[in-house]
């Protein structure tokens, strides 16, 4: 068996004291019966891998990297990191066609965004579904994200200028999503950011984030990501920027899995890069500054959080803004995971669990029946939308839909 040379990061597997409170929090285990579960595919593993890498399990590629394990675990130990390393030293699977696609994100909006509308209408058919199921195994019933034809780069460029005209400045990460399908969500921001007096550039030379890479095996191609988003944030931040985001699972990855799994040092800008959600809540509370509602909103919204938002241990950021809303009714969803986890709900072997993961939080939503679920992360949204009858919102969109002043 091949092992791949890395320096990983260190393991704590040695604190373990087997009280398997990771298994029990694993959403995975109930729905996969081939799936060890965090205790045996993370410590107890690594003791008998580390002896002999004949012991290494690939029915690890079902951790979904939620990282529930670690946040439930007393003893701190990195459940999640030790088994996406021991994939990444011991699993010398090629990288199928398929997860290549998935995870390409950068290449397939590239490619797909000047001719968006025959992409969004041809991967809309059950036709397109059903072949690239049989040919792929990308599960059928799954909603593709829609492209947008214009992105979010070249709409903040024609606007550079008065954004340069704030005496504060802030740089956005914007990610795949904001770019390829969903632009609104940066011009939410801009239009929040704008009206705290603060101006927004772009993260100039920003790559994806490379969480979909690192899930799929492509740890090179991801550490190349790495070391481009680090290089611009280390641009920004020389210039006195914090770098602020929208999605949970971007900022989880450039602050957490980058050291982690990819080795990759950021501890140098790592307290810059933080949610627009924690960034507005303490500009609002550093300026004294106000933000201005519209009077006519009556809204009822159930917020989910998003897994790695949990483990960042920022939602209180989102409840916060979301409550500022006059007319804005929140109801906290119980503490459970959409089961999307990326591209790991759009492969056919995982749909089955994908959804039965899901359920509990599907079926809280249909009772509390609300006007609208909101939640910080994409790929929960698509999960959601896809899963129930209920549109999903950014918190950021919520709160820039409801501002009484515009641009
Ligand atoms: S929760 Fe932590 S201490 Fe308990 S079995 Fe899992 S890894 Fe070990
Ligand atoms: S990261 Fe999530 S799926 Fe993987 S072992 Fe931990 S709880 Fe289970």
């Amino acid at each position: 068996m091949k092992i791949q040379e890395h320096t990983l990061s260190a393991h704590n597997f040695e604190e373990c004291m087997k009280c398997t409170i990771c298994t029990a929090y694993c959403p995975v285990v109930p729905v996969n019966p081939l799936y060890p579960g965090p205790k045996q595919a993370g410590p107890d593993g690594e003791r008998l891998r580390l002896k002999d890498p004949y012991f290494f399990n690939k029915a690890l590629k079902y951790c979904m990297n939620c990282k529930r394990c670690e946040v439930a675990c007393p003893s701190g130990v990195n459940v999640a990191d030790i088994i996406q390393e021991a994939r990444m030293k011991y699993d010398d699977s090629p990288v199928r066609l398929r997860d290549r696609l998935l995870a390409s994100t950068d290449f397939m909006g590239t490619v797909a965004r000047p001719f968006a509308h025959v992409v969004n209408a041809v991967t809309g058919l059950k036709v397109t579904r059903l072949a690239l199921d049989a040919t792929l195994g990308i599960d059928s019933s799954r909603v593709f994200p829609k492209y947008s034809y214009r992105g979010f780069e070249s709409w903040l460029r024609r606007h550079r200028k008065e954004q340069a005209a704030f005496d504060k400045q802030v740089a956005y990460y914007h990610g795949c999503y904001v770019e390829y399908n969903y632009p609104k969500l940066g011009k939410d921001l801009v239009k929040i950011l704008n009206a705290l007096g603060i101006g927004v550039r772009l993260l100039e030379g920003e790559k994806c984030c490379g969480v979909a890479m690192i899930s799929n095996g492509m740890f090179k191609e991801a550490s190349r990501n790495a070391d481009r988003n680090l290089g611009a944030i280390r641009k920004a931040v020389s210039e006195g920027l914090k770098v602020v985001t929208t999605s949970s699972t971007c900022t989880f990855t450039i602050r957490d899995e980058y050291p982690a799994i990819l080795d990759a040092d950021n501890s140098d800008v790592r307290d810059s890069i933080i949610m627009a959600t924690r960034f507005i809540c303490q500009a609002l509370e550093s300026s004294g500054r106000e933000l201005r509602f519209r009077d006519d909103i009556k809204l009822k919204v159930a917020y989910h959080t998003p897994c790695h938002l949990a483990k960042l241990g920022w939602s209180i950021f989102s409840l916060q803004l979301l409550r500022m809303i006059p007319g804005v009714e929140t109801v906290l969803l119980e503490d459970n995971c959409c089961g999307i986890a990326g591209t790991y709900g759009f492969k056919k072997e995982n749909s089955d669990a994908s959804q039965k993961i899901g359920q509990d939080l599907f079926d809280e939503i249909s009772a509390v029946n609300p006007d609208y679920v909101v939640t910080d992360c994409e790929t929960c949204k698509w999960q959601i939308e896809m899963s129930t009858p209920y549109k999903v919102l950014n918190p950021i969109s919520l709160l820039a839909d409801s501002l009484a002043e515009s641009l």
